[in-house]
């Protein structure tokens, strides 16, 4: 399965990213968290992010592109990949698709998570991140759930940072949804709910697109 997630900010992308890629058993592939593990160890690549990320801004698409794409020449990516968090704009997109075609392995599908704005403020900024694994908990967790590490706010999630975040979605991301049902190949889904409910709500949607 070569799959895309894309959604707002705070629709629940990395969460189910987690669940969806061992369902079916692909590597789960985040820009975000590649971006934010090389600004952990300081690398050339992680400084050169750093103010992108902390003004909630895109990346530059030559540094990311190149990024994905060396990436996707990893051998673990021989059955398939979840993107999460890439392609984030139509750049992005006809890059992604022009390096698949070549390789003759083209997308299955693109999920799309679709929620309220109201909504994704409100989880954005109770959302913390584990410092050790990356996985999102609540404010309201004193460790994470997935490996006992600290947590910690992104400098992202702060509240005036999430509305950039949201404008540079809807301006940058949005027309992407535009691209890949053109395509044929989006599926939507509404994001709101339990995360066990969404999950499936995925599976069942993406079964009938790829069995
Ligand atoms: P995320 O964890 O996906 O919300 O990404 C956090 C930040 O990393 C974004 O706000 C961007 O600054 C940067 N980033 C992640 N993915 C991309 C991408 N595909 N293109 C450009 N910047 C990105």
């Amino acid at each position: 399965m070569r799959l895309v997630l894309v959604g707002p900010p705070g629709a629940g992308k990395g969460t189910q990213a987690a669940f969806l890629a061992a369902h079916y058993s692909i590597p789960h592939i985040s820009t975000g968290d590649i971006f934010r593990a090389n600004l952990k160890a300081s690398t050339p690549l992680g400084l050169q992010a750093k103010g992108y990320m902390d003004s909630g801004q895109l990346v530059p698409d030559e540094v990311t592109n190149e990024m994905v794409k060396d990436r996707l020449t990893h051998d673990d990516v021989a059955n398939g990949f979840l993107l999460d968090g890439f392609p984030r704009n139509t750049v992005q997109a006809e890059v992604l698709r022009a390096f698949l075609a070549e390789k003759r392995t083209p997308l299955d599908a693109v999920l799309e998570l679709a929620i309220d704005d109201a909504l994704i403020i409100a989880r954005l900024s109770s959302r913390r991140t584990c410092k050790e694994c990356s996985a999102p908990a609540t404010a309201a967790a004193q460790k994470c759930g997935a490996c006992g590490g600290e947590l910690y706010q992104r400098e992202d999630d702060k509240e005036e940072v999430i509305a950039k975040r949201l404008s540079v979605y809807q301006e940058q991301t949005a027309p992407i949804v535009h691209f890949y049902r053109t395509e044929g190949l989006l599926v939507t889904i509404s994001a709101d709910g339990e995360v066990s409910e969404i999950t499936e709500r995925a599976i069942t949607a993406l079964s009938r697109v790829h069995g």
